[in-house]
């Protein structure tokens, strides 16, 4: 099997690359860039079954060679991070919906199986916990820019779901929560890189709001296997599945755990939303995935606990200071 990987120079992408390299197959990789790396890509290089373009999704001719050329997609490009989605509200709105848009009607030409990678982000500041795919979706108005992106996300899981029906179109739909691990940069607002290389650092780790917000943390390594069996088995199919954990911690204790296990001498410091990001930031309160259709279809469990998440991101700082 050839998958073309759109996004896979970014943090996911490039560790989906190794997964299905190590399975044995071929991997053609499409990113722009904006927010990956060459170097996430630099040790695949040497692999036969890896090629890779710089490039976008916005450009038809190139996405349709590639697509073409490969027998299912991973789509993953898509503007990440909450801080470049306050930043950039126009390119994230765009890049997820014409960007999708594309991969789609290119997909739909060869009926080439797509996979969306979707995000929590969707299920809002909805409080029916834990956040299950037949939930509702609650977000907050337009005049808040945080919402463009899981209102955008939203729009091409509707789509996906289209085509899949009424045009006969593969797809699978997977709702990526918090995912951490080497490579992930804390550039664009993820916290556990942040906390992490400020605990490293003797710095102050910046705790926003009043701490009390909810996540559950996931590593990447079993979410890009769960990727990969989703892709490949048949009951995936036309469906809309979480991945993620759901081990819930608190912002206060992710930043006290993340001191303990760094044996660093850092302290915590508050700092409003409206001072980290801006006077129209919402946050939501919790996040936490009900997993029981991803362990239906492929049997998922998630294998690495949040110690093992941080202990593995400290590694991977200590070795690559930003
Ligand atoms: N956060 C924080 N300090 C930081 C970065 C993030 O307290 O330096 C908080 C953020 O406000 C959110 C949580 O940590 O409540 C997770 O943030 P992240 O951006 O990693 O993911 P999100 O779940 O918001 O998409």
């Amino acid at each position: 099997m050839k998958y073309l990987i759109t996004g896979g120079a970014g943090f996911i992408g490039s560790h989906l690359a190794e997964e299905l390299l190590q399975d044995g197959c071929q991997v053609s990789v499409l990113d722009d860039l904006s927010t990956g790396s060459i170097r996430n890509i630099q040790q695949l290089k040497a692999d036969s079954n890896f090629s890779y373009t710089i490039g976008s999704i916005m450009d038809l001719p190139l996405l349709a060679e590639l697509i073409d050329d490969a027998d299912a997609v991973f789509h993953l490009a898509a503007a990440v991070g909450v801080r470049r989605i306050v930043d950039d509200p126009v390119q994230t709105i765009v890049t997820n919906i014409r960007g999708t848009e594309n991969v789609l009607e290119q997909a739909d030409k060869k009926k080439k199986k797509v996979l969306l990678a979707s995000t929590s982000e969707v299920y809002g500041k909805s409080a029916q916990l834990p956040f299950h795919e037949d939930g509702d979706i609650v977000i907050g108005p337009t005049c808040r820019p945080r919402w463009s992106y899981a209102c955008s996300k939203a729009i091409d899981e509707f789509l996906a779901l289209a085509y899949d029906k009424s045009r006969d179109l593969p797809t699978v739909i997977v709702r990526l929560f918090n995912t951490v691990g080497p490579r992930q940069t804390g550039r664009y607002g993820m916290v556990i890189p942040r906390f992490v290389r400020q605990a490293l650092a003797d710095e102050e780790l910046t705790v926003y709001g009043d701490g009390e917000q909810t996540r559950c943390f996931a590593h990447v390594s079993d979410i890009v296997e769960a990727l990969r069996k989703l892709m490949q088995h048949p009951q995936g199919r036309g469906k809309v599945i979480n991945i993620g954990s759901q081990e819930e911690v608190t912002i206060n204790q992710l930043a006290e755990r993340v001191i303990a296990r760094t044996g660093s001498q850092s302290v915590i410091k508050r700092i409003p939303f409206d001072v980290a990001y801006s006077a129209d930031f919402e946050d939501m309160e919790r996040r936490k995935p009900c997993l029981e259709a991803a362990r239906q279809i492929i049997d998922y469990a998630p294998r690495r606990n949040l110690d093992v998440i941080i202990d593995d991101m400290a590694a991977y700082c200590r070795e690559n200071p930003e």
